[in-house]
């Protein structure tokens, strides 16, 4: 097995993830075979609790992991299926030390920093080669930035383990910021010298140099700079440029610098240079499409960018499939509450309800599917969005006016969507939702079984708790909804649909999770699909 490690210098949000991400395509595209794994230095044991303020995006793996949103990268970059062994967290490092101690597993010892945290550390990247052992390369990024006091730990374990596997079976790329500043004109270099100097301290030599830059290029005086003062070949500093349309082009970008060339050289491995033709078909099609739609998504975290980060690419995905772009109009559900839908979503081809917590914005998410419902605008509810479908349906269908959720109101008089009997007595937040891939069995003759084109079975991943309320069942299909696809298992509803109308469906699970670059997801494909032939009605 081959290890390159991928650590970060000056500041955060450098695109260490899509760097990372992006150089595991260039490799898989040469023949090998990469996984990826991700190192986060906080506290949680996994981001599953944390706030999408905090964190963005959680994303959820088949086995039901909560893990950071640069995994949804590296499952979209790289045809790898991670698992909890994917994502390390320090709290969850903590976490199994801890445990140890408390079960006399150190024999009396001392229980230390080093080696017993970083022997923890170093274990989990043997426990993935372990696991992967049909796999010639493992990527892995260290979340945050080097000289953090967090990283600490995770940078001497890797130290430590290049050592005990052989440096030569070792890359370490560093990526890096390099600021221009406007007014004297000068591309700065001393924080990258900064932090190599630190990462030096702690007896790791990068070997390859990654330059984030809003310039088109560095000069070549510029690498010679770097190069020397940061002990590396001047041509194992490339720059990772801004990339123009879309993220998908950065492997292409990396490839330009030979970045793949240059990792292969340093792991000692002949490999013959990535078939990109693929790739690069698809980032045409993202960036020249011939058509395009307007799409609502009608959410809680809409400032953000990184909240509903797998939704977005999921439209990059179908919009391609379509060759169609796909234009996101980005609705704050709280502020749609006092506003009129003919204002804000008079004009879009499709919408979107996506997942959430908690009551903000839950009323201006239940309008914006009504308007949808009423003015027959294709619509897709996801997990969030299916409850507050069935909400809708309930209060202004069924005509039982306080419908609600018990999340939302407790004591609701028409809980039509509620706690499974499992969930009731559940204390710990964490890790406790129902999460991760179930099968649904799907209806024949729905619109669900057509977009998944007559596919009886599908596996999708999920993340919640509240689930629909099987006494209204009967109820709402007299009225006209279709429960299309159930978990015939636990007998609980997977997507619901209006067959009255063109397009409008919503699921309980999250199909975003499973959309990649060159195979959509069939319900984002669906509604991309169904947006563009509303649009050209
Ligand atoms: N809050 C809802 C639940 O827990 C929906 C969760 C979600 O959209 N991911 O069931």
């Amino acid at each position: 097995m081959k290890y390159i490690f991928v650590t970060g210098g000056v500041v955060s949000s450098l695109g260490k993830g899509l760097a990372a991400a992006s150089i595991g395509t260039l490799l898989e595209h040469c023949g090998l075979d990469v996984t990826m794994q991700k190192f986060d230095p906080y506290l949680n044991i996994d981001p599953g609790t944390m706030s999408p303020y905090q964190h963005g995006e959680v994303y959820v793996l088949n086995d039901g992991t909560e893990t950071d949103l640069d995994l949804g990268h590296y499952e979209r970059f790289v045809h790898c299926e991670l698992t909890k062994l994917n994502n390390l967290t320090s709290g969850k490092v903590f976490e199994q030390v801890l445990g140890k101690e408390r079960k006399g597993e150190y024999l009396g010892k001392t229980v230390q920093y080093i080696p017993h945290v970083t022997d923890e550390i170093k274990q989990r990247l043997r426990d993935l080669t372990e696991a992967n052992k049909e796999c010639d390369v493992i990527i892995t990024e260290i979340g945050g930035t080097v000289g953090d006091i967090e990283g600490y730990l995770f940078l001497e374990a890797l130290r430590q383990f290049a050592l005990e596997v052989g440096r030569q079976n070792c890359c370490f790329i560093h990526v890096t910021l390099l600021p221009y500043i406007k007014a004297a004109g000068e591309t700065k270099t001393k924080p990258t010298q900064q932090s190599v100097a630190k990462l030096r301290e702690i007896g790791i030599q990068p070997d390859i140099i990654v330059c984030r830059t809003e310039l088109d290029n560095l000069t070549e005086e510029e690498k010679i700079k770097i190069g020397m003062f940061c002990n590396v070949p001047t041509d194992h500093v490339v720059a990772f440029r801004d990339v123009q349309h879309s993220i998908y082009e950065c492997p292409l970008d990396l490839g330009r610098d030979g970045v793949d060339r240059i990792v292969t050289q340093v792991l000692g491995i002949t490999v013959p240079k990535p078939r990109m033709d693929e790739w690069q078909k698809f980032v045409a099609r993202v960036i020249y499409p011939s058509h395009s739609v307007r799409i609502a998504v009608v959410g809680k975290y809409i400032s953000l960018q990184d909240a509903y980060k797998s939704i977005y690419e999921s439209f990059t995905h179908a919009g391609a499939a379509n060759d169609c772009r796909v234009e996101i109009l980005r609705v704050d559900a709280d502020s749609l509450e006092h506003e009129k839908c003919e204002e804000v979503i008079g004009e879009v081809d499709g919408i979107l309800v996506p997942g959430g917590f908690g009551t903000r914005g839950i009323e201006g998410k239940i309008k914006a599917v009504r308007y949808a419902r009423e003015k027959n605008i294709p619509f897709l509810g996801i997990c969030l969005g299916m409850q507050v479908a069935v909400i809708e349906f309930a209060r202004n269908v069924l005509g039982k006016k306080e419908a609600n959720s018990t999340e939302f109101t407790p004591d609701t008089p028409d809980p039509v969507i509620c706690l499974q009997e499992e969930q009731k007595h559940i204390e710990n937040m964490g890790a406790t939702m129902r999460l991760g891939a179930f099968p649904a069995h799907i209806r024949p003759g729905t619109l669900c079984s057509k977009l998944y084109n007559g596919q009886e079975i599908v596996s999708e991943r999920h993340r919640h708790r509240y689930e629909f309320n099987a006494a209204y069942r009967s109820e709402c299909e007299k009225a006209g909804m279709v429960f299309s696809a159930v978990n015939d298992e636990h007998g609980l509803v997977e997507v619901v649909e209006l067959p009255n109308l063109d397009h409008f469906i919503a699921c309980q699970y999250h199909p975003e999770f499973q959309s990649r670059p060159t195979a959509p997801h069939p319900l984002f494909q669906g509604l991309v699909a169904a947006a563009l032939n509303h649009r050209q009605r």
